[in-house]
Order: structure tokens, then sequence, then C-alpha cells
């Protein structure tokens, strides 16, 4: 990959009722917001990088597949008709052979299920401590911890480990912010003139940077501290001139109403 990116395409992939108190830690247990499932296409001259990648609409459409992993209490996932991560990247006009790299925040299910298009030469990137972390869920104990592991631990996906802060790319960075999951990463885009920080689910909403408030779950309650470290640092680099923090989530925030930005 060369130069710098050019611009990125936020990607919507579908919506999910998700308690207030979940996205925000201290909010309302019984408020629902719906949130949207979201990803991120980062274009360069000579190719383009996939950031999360949705639901998994085979999964999602299956009623035993389904059942095994989204049954529980007061989650379901939305989807547009059709398969949303390859419509969207067709109407975008970007072609899987054009894909460079892919890498994933955490192992939820509303950001593995796209792996299963990657074609075998594309790395897709995890932080190690994520990895480990969903390597040892056991497939029928993937519901309870709000993940799909045959969506990450197919044989034929090229993972590529990374410990903390690492450059992926000229002008995109995985940055280290764990807590919701123990290995959570959000990624900084640099585009010309303008930072784009993709919070993922270091932060759900607007709120949750600019009130510095973690999300209000984490998968091991040794976490509460590194999730309230994460979210110092995305409050943090919010303040930077010119550097603007996405909330992974936000049903109000401007971007995910985007085709392209920069
Ligand atoms: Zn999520």
């Amino acid at each position: 990959m060369s130069g710098r990116p050019l611009r990125v395409h936020p990607l919507v992939l579908g919506f999910e009722p998700i308690r207030e108190s979940i996205s925000v830690k201290g909010g309302d247990e019984g408020l629902f917001l719906l949130e949207p499932v979201t990803a991120t296409a980062v274009v360069y001259l000579d190719g383009w990088v996939l950031l999360d990648s949705g639901f998994n609409a085979d999964v999602v459409r299956d009623p035993q597949e389904r059942g095994r992993y989204f049954n529980y209490d007061s989650y379901t996932a939305l989807l547009p008709p059709g398969d949303p991560l390859p419509d969207r990247l067709a109407a975008l006009g970007l072609g899987w052979d054009g894909l460079r790299g892919c890498a994933i925040s955490h192992v939820h299910v509303d950001h593995t299920g796209g792996l299963r298009f990657l074609p075998a030469t594309v790395p897709v990137v995890f932080q190690r401590e994520e990895y480990a972390f969903g390597a040892g869920i056991s497939p029928e104990m993937g519901g309870a911890f709000a993940t799909v592991p045959p969506d990450y631990l197919r044989e034929e996906l090229d993972i590529a480990m990374i410990d903390g802060d690492t450059a992926l790319a000229p002008g995109l960075t995985a940055i280290d912010t764990a807590g919701h999951t123990p290995g959570h990463q959000s990624f900084v885009v640099e585009l010309a003139g303008r930072t784009i920080v993709l919070a993922c689910d270091a932060a759900d909403l607007r709120r949750n940077i600019e009130e510095s408030i973690p999300c209000g779950s984490v998968m091991r309650p040794q976490d509460e501290e590194a999730a309230r470290r994460s979210i110092a640092r995305l409050h943090a680099l919010d303040a930077q001139p010119e550097t603007e923090v996405w909330p992974g989530h936000d049903p109000g925030w401007w971007a995910w109403g985007e085709q392209t930005v920069g």
C-alpha cells in the first residue's frame, strides 16, 4: 500500500437493539437504543483495507444457527435485504481483488461475520490478546460471549497477530483500546488535513467519548480498569487538533449516514 489513505467509506451493515446500560456505564437497563452495526473501508490509490465486517448473514438467517448464537435475552440482529457487506462494497465499486488487508476490532458477532468473504491471501489483523480470548470460546459457548467462533477460527484465514499500537499501512494505525473485550483495538486513519479515529466498541456512543464514560459491558471483571483507560485515551485524542473520534454504534453520529468521507 502506498501514499496516504485518500478517503473512507462508512458502512452500516445492520442494526441491533442495545440496552443503554450496555453502551454507557450507569445507563438505563430498561431503555433500548437501535444501534447501527458499522464497519469502514479505507481507500488508497492502489487498494483498500476493511476495518470490521458486520454480521454473518448466513447465521442470522438460519433459524437453527441463529438459535445457537443469538438466543440470548433482548438481543436480535437486524439485517437489510440481501447481504449488506458485499452489496455495499459492490455499490461503492470496491472489489475483493483490490482488498489488501482487514483488521477486526474485537471478536463480537457484529464485527466478524464478513470474514467469510475474504480471499485467503488477505491478512486479517487481530490483537494477540483478543484472538487468544476468542480462540478460548467454544462454539457452544459462543452465544454467552456474543461471539460466533467459526467466523474467526476458520482455517483458511490468514490471521496476523499484533501487540498494542501498531502501524498497519501508511496513515493507518491500530491502537490498543482494551476493556470492552480483553484485546479490543481501535483505528487511526490519517486523511489529508483530517484524522479520524474509529473507536469501534471502545465507545458505542459519542457521549462515551465526550464525557469519558466507558461502555457498560466488559467480558471479564478485571478489564474494567482497562476500559476506563481506553475511553480516557479516546477522549484525549478527540481533543487533538483536526482529530475526530467516531463512536462505533451511535445512531445519531453523522458519519454513519455518509457514503464517503475525505
Ligand atoms: Zn459491536
